[in-house]
């Protein structure tokens, strides 16, 4: 059996949970985002950041989760040096369901993975061990992340294999980001703990995971550790287990601490919060459409391939592209030049933010290969240059020689060379008409993909039957 605990930070609100300090502080020096309240100096008081309960809500919701009639804030006391009130404000069903969400449900492929509880909570500061080597002497504490706010997101032990479990995390990826709560490929924005047990024997927690690829070789790796435990007739113990990342093994660190270790009590500082149905259905309004219910929409409305629309949909800055971009017309169209010839060009955050396209760029786009201006080949090569430099479809067809080649007269010309430069092509397609793509590749070749590609056909078909 695997169950998660998920930590997923609140990337795109303005201020951490109890203070005004930037929720954003990766572009601080270290310790210079914090104030008395988030370090918990004597007389400071926390003030709730309305915005984190709302987030937080939607994400619930999204997982189909139960919303409480109210909100209570627990301290969850223990010592640790990114700490540095020596407890953490968090959540907790102890006076009946009051943490920000309850028995939610997510189905992949046709398996249903329950959510146990959702809770918002304060993240700790920063430990960063100097050199890295496990010999260091020093550790450096950054509090700038202490009090960003955090969803934790609690799965019932529903998993059977690790794949499940990388299917869920892509797919609770992509819902965090449509939602426009997180930002997934921030580092350190998403982080999971797996629970791992195996029939008869103990829970044990793998932490300290550094990513989702290594979160499946872990469990990987404690399933079979556990299966030979148990086959020699050795107990397996409950305990916490820290993933090395160097030598791809699970390490005993310490023997799991139970609730009433952590000596919950009340947050007396911030009063229950009443979760009044008026705004819990305008959140709901406000939620953005579902990725299900886009693809859904795609498929039907556009009838754009149901490959194509999963592609399209799963993917915000996508389908953020194709809402603005596409027409009624000329959806498919837009849709498929992005999830061909643009994917390859925008696929990692750095080239998404580096990138001078806009949705306009596309339709331009279309609509000059629609007009006959220019051929779907030299579309792909203008799409290149719009993402670098950001130029109008117009300036860069006119500029850059992208205009495609129809006159009759030129065309047999440039035919006329490729036949004399490959005859034994030309001898080849007589005897089998099939492979005469090889001299259209050709022509298209030399002319940097301008040529008309049913005018060349045309042509070419012509010359090798005469
Ligand atoms: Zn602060």
């Amino acid at each position: 059996m695997i169950g998660l605990e998920i930590h997923c930070q609140l990337t795109n609100l303005q201020s951490k949970l109890f203070c005004s300090c930037k929720a954003n502080y990766r572009e601080f020096e270290p310790n210079t985002n914090i104030c008395p309240v988030c370090m918990g100096l004597p007389g400071s008081l926390p003030r709730l950041n309305q915005k984190a309960v709302e987030k937080a809500s939607m994400i619930a919701m999204a997982l189909n989760c139960k919303t409480p009639q109210r909100l209570g804030f627990f301290r969850k006391n223990y010592f640790y040096p990114d700490l540095p009130k020596n407890f953490q404000i968090t959540q907790l069903n102890m006076y009946g369901p009051t943490s920000i969400g309850e028995q939610g449900k997510v189905s992949i492929e046709g398996k249903e993975i329950r959510i146990r509880r959702i809770q918002l909570e304060e993240d700790p500061g920063r430990l960063i061990y100097e050199g890295a080597s496990e010999r260091t002497q020093i550790t450096l504490v950054d509090y700038n992340r202490a009090g960003t706010p955090l969803v934790e997101i609690v799965t019932e032990p529903d998993f059977d294999n690790p794949r499940q479990v990388r299917i869920f995390l892509n797919i609770l990826s992509d819902l965090l980001e449509n939602l426009g709560v997180s930002d997934p490929s921030l580092e350190g924005a998403m982080r999971a703990d797996a629970n791992v047990s195996i029939e008869g024997g103990l829970r044990v927690e793998v932490k300290n995971i550094g990513s989702f690829h290594d979160l499946e070789k872990s469990i990987h790796f404690e399933l079979t550790r556990q299966q030979s435990l148990a086959e020699r007739g050795i107990a397996i113990a409950q305990e916490t287990r820290h993933w090395d990342d160097k030598r791809k093994i699970t390490i005993s660190s310490r023997s799991k601490e139970e609730d009433e270790d952590y000596r919950y009590i009340l947050e007396g500082d911030i009063p229950w919060v009443i979760m009044d149905s008026e705004s819990i259905e305008k959140w709901k309004k406000n939620m953005p459409e579902s990725i299900s219910s886009k693809k859904e929409r795609y498929i039907t409305k556009h009838a754009i391939p149901a490959q194509v629309a999963d592609v399209l949909s799963s993917d915000k800055y996508y389908s953020d592209l194709f809402e603005q971009a596409h027409t009624e017309s000329n959806a498919k169209e837009v849709a498929n030049m992005i999830t061909t010839d643009l994917m390859g060009l925008v696929d990692t955050r750095e080239k998404r933010e580096q990138s001078r396209l806009t949705p306009k760029h596309l339709a331009d786009l279309i609509e000059i290969i629609n007009s006959g201006k220019i051929t779907r080949s030299s579309a792909k090569n203008a799409l290149q240059e719009i993402v670098k430099t950001g130029k109008s479809v117009s300036e860069i067809v006119s500029q850059t020689g992208l205009a495609k080649i129809s006159d009759e007269r030129e065309l047999v010309k440039i035919i006329s060379d490729v036949m004399a430069q490959e005859p034994t092509a030309v001898q080849q397609a007589r005897e089998n008409p099939q492979t005469i793509n090889y001299l259209v590749g050709k022509v298209m070749q030399k002319t940097k993909g301008t040529a008309d590609p049913t005018l060349t056909l045309k042509i070419l078909k012509e010359r090798i039957s005469s």
